[in-house]
């Protein structure tokens, strides 16, 4: 029985732990955004590799869907995104830092300036640019006083942007002073368009949404629904069954010997470990889902390999593929990571299928 039928690319390893992306998945949830976004325009955060899925092939199937506005962090995650059709806006957040400069000229993409210091050396080159300021999360970001002090005078600013500390916590009064505070600013700064909402920013409603929203965490299945739906789950994990064993009562499992089974067990050992992202906490916690039957994690997991018992599941061979659960909430609670911890921890080893 296996549990994974798609067929592999054979450019991927085959013998890897696959890390599944449902892109039908990401575009219906950047879909949901972009509707519960309304009149403003729904970019995507795709930095830190399109939070670990694959940043080239998630910005491919959003700007199919009509996504016009990508963020990225680091100039580096530019050129990773492939070239972008006319008409497609890729953004660094993290502004020009020094040393940066001639990169970011040779670049497609326009930087977010986020220092005084940045907005200095980069008007002199007279290019357009985004430019955030700090409303309150006290991050990156020109503050108020400098942003109404003449600073930005002279930029050819695209967007302005801001970003929200506590938009997880809709009922916190932080959103709306922030909100007032960015409305305030932006009625004095000269712009084509103002930027303030993240994922969950979007929920808060229409007074977050000004004229570009940059969901990152919610196209990927994390995080609150914008909608009265939930999101659609995009990363899935599935790895082979290397061996399988019968355990007998009283027999510990695992390094440290942390797990005694307390009957005879039947453990699938997998090709999955803290090294491919599946964190090292979901030790005794996480599950593997066989048709549906939940089949847990026994002992410690390790670098390389996961121990599961699949007592429940008697029909399993060596070889068969397992798949995961992993529900980004579920496992962040169990895990204490967060959901974007888990995304972006994924490793490198796994062969990524994008379906
Ligand atoms: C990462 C990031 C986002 C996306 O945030 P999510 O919470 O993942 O939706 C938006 N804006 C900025 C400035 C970011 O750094």
């Amino acid at each position: 029985m296996t549990s994974c039928d798609a067929p592999l690319p054979d450019t991927l390893a085959p013998d890897a732990s696959r890390l599944t992306v449902d892109t039908a998945a990401l575009v219906a949830n950047w879909r949901r955004f972009a509707r519960a976004g309304a009149a403003a325009a729904c970019g995507a955060a795709v930095k830190a590799d399109g939070y670990g899925l694959g940043a080239r092939p998630i910005a491919a199937a959003l700007v199919a869907a009509g996504c016009r506005d990508l963020l990225v962090a680091h100039w580096h995650e530019v050129a990773a995104l492939g070239p972008q059709p006319d008409g497609v806006r890729v953004a660094v957040l993290h502004g020009v830092m020094p040393g940066d400069m001639a990169r970011a000229l040779a670049s497609p993409a326009v930087p977010v300036l986020v220092t005084a210091g940045q907005v200095q050396a980069w008007k002199v080159t007279g290019r357009p640019c985004d430019v955030m300021v700090d409303t309150g999360l006290n991050r990156l970001g020109i503050d108020i006083a400098e942003a109404r002090s003449g600073l930005l005078d002279g930029l050819a600013i695209d967007t302005l942007h801001s970003h929200l500390a506590c938009s997880e916590t809709p009922a916190s009064p932080a959103n709306e002073a922030q909100r007032a505070a960015f409305a305030d600013i932006a009625a004095v700064v000269p712009a084509r368009r103002r930027a303030l909402a993240n994922s969950a920013g979007i929920g808060l409603g229409p007074g977050w949404h000004f004229d570009l929203t940059r969901p990152g965490i919610g196209l990927y299945g994390g995080g609150a629904s914008p909608d009265a739906h939930p999101l659609a789950p995009v990363a899935g994990i599935a790895t082979r069954i290397i061996q399988l064993r019968d355990v007998p009562a009283g027999a510990s499992i695992g390094y440290g010997a942390t797990y005694t089974a307390a009957g005879p067990l039947r453990v699938a050992v997998v090709a999955l470990g803290y090294a491919d992202g599946y964190p090292r906490s979901l030790s005794d916690r996480g599950r593997a889902l066989v048709d549906g039957v939940p089949c847990p994690v026994v002992g410690r997991i390790s670098m390389d390999l996961t121990i599961i018992d699949v007592s429940a599941a008697p029909d399993l061979a060596e070889g068969d593929w397992l798949t995961m659960d992993f529900d980004l909430a579920g496992s962040a609670a169990a895990s204490g990571r967060s959901e974007y911890e888990l995304l972006t921890g994924l490793g490198a080893r796994y062969a990524r299928v994008h379906t």
